[in-house]
């Protein structure tokens, strides 16, 4: 008896890293009754992952405004007037003193963006400064600077790199209606060049941007049939910015079940990725946030605000994560849940000889399989 598409297509590969999604077979899943598509995900979740625990990223704008590419969504082009004042690159010495601030309040990542269409190599000796500042802090460090070419991603690599970010944002076909000033495949030509340096690749997208279910669909089958899966793939959803071409009351807000979904579809197509909940978290509530870990999510972006508040459980995500009995990666579990835990793991997806697990369908009921009867 299979599960559902992955299983139809693959007996027993629950949870397999694969790089040959079709279209069809993913549409599948995104319309597969809900708590089934649910349940999936957080199977292959916890065969990979500690289901209750979150990796922290910070999140540096280091380079504010003033962008000559023409990303409807973004209020940091210098084509729309959303009232964004642009900035000069900060200071290393700041740079590295956010990180330590947000190294105090549980961030293990510290990512580091700026706002232009390419990095010019005259920039480049201070974001190596800032990479290695933030290294000898003891955390992942995380670049997102456009596009590159293949010596100034050796120099970063040189300084410690460990992450590049560079979204694709959304389907290849869909691409077009959203930036016009550079092409979806300069933008995989980029990953590519990071990829081949040896750096990770942190790439997603964002949803709610007035694209259809096969779009959602599109920008996945495109991250995880790449060589190698993004090792982070951050999914944000669109917050509309008055100035922007998509502060616009014809796009309809894109559903919480639309958004869950679209989480557990990434879950189940890159098992292995970081899953991380972005830019659109802080409209979402909590029971919305935890259907997000349900569904795969394991990493979020920390509000900025967390850098002023002195202590880091009073905050929001951090209340957040105690009341669910969940932890920041890389920090002591506050909860006693963690046995009783690792044991319903086993329960459900038994631990076979080799370290390897394998999901037994007897368990669950199979919608998908009763679908296939009446066909
Ligand atoms: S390249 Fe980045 S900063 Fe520039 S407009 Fe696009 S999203 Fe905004």
């Amino acid at each position: 008896m299979s599960l559902s598409p992955i299983n139809d297509a693959n007996e027993n590969l629950l949870g397999a890293v694969r790089h040959d999604w079709t279209r069809d077979e993913i549409l599948k899943l995104f319309n597969m009754p809900f708590m089934d598509l649910l349940f999936e995900a957080q199977v292959i979740h916890r065969t990979h992952f500690d289901p209750n625990k979150v990796q922290l990223s910070q999140l540096c704008s280091i380079k504010t405004g003033g962008c000559a590419e023409d990303c409807k969504y973004c209020p940091q082009s210098a084509r729309y007037d959303t009232g964004l004042k642009a900035s000069k690159m900060m200071e290393v010495d700041r740079v590295v003193e956010l990180a330590k601030h947000a190294k105090e309040a549980g961030a293990t990542r510290y990512c580091m963006g700026a706002a232009w269409r390419d990095l010019k190599d005259r920039d480049v000796d201070q974001i190596c400064a800032m990479i290695e500042g933030v290294k000898d802090l003891g955390m992942e460090s995380c670049v997102t600077l456009g596009m590159l070419t293949s010596d100034q991603i050796g120099r970063f690599k040189q300084s410690g790199l460990d992450y590049y970010n560079h979204n694709v944002d959304t389907s290849e076909e869909y691409y077009k209606e959203i930036i016009t000033t550079r092409s979806y495949q300069d933008r995989l030509d980029t990953i590519q060049n990071v990829r081949d340096a040896g750096i990770n690749v942190c790439s997603g997208g964002i949803i709610g941007m007035g694209e259809k279910e096969t779009d959602r669909a599109g920008m996945l089958e495109t991250l995880a049939n790449m060589p190698a899966h993004p090792d982070s793939v951050p999914i944000n959803k669109l917050v509309q910015v008055k100035g922007t071409p998509l502060y616009d009351d014809s796009i309809d807000e894109i559903s919480d079940f639309d958004f869950i979904r679209t989480i557990a579809v990434a879950r189940i197509m890159m098992p292995k990725a970081y899953v991380r909940l972005s830019a659109g978290r802080e409209s979402m509530d909590k029971k919305m946030q935890a259907y997000c870990f349900m569904a795969g999510a394991n990493s979020m972006f920390y509000g900025e605000k967390l850098l002023t508040t002195p202590n880091p459980v009073k905050n929001n995500d951090m209340a957040l994560l105690a009341e669910l009995g969940m932890s920041p990666e890389g920090h002591t579990m506050s909860h006693e849940d963690a046995a009783t835990e690792a044991k319903l793991t086993d329960a459900i997806v038994p631990l076979k000889a080799g370290g390897t697990r394998e999901f037994d369908p007897s368990i669950a009921y199979n919608s998908r399989a009763a679908d296939n009867v009446t066909q």
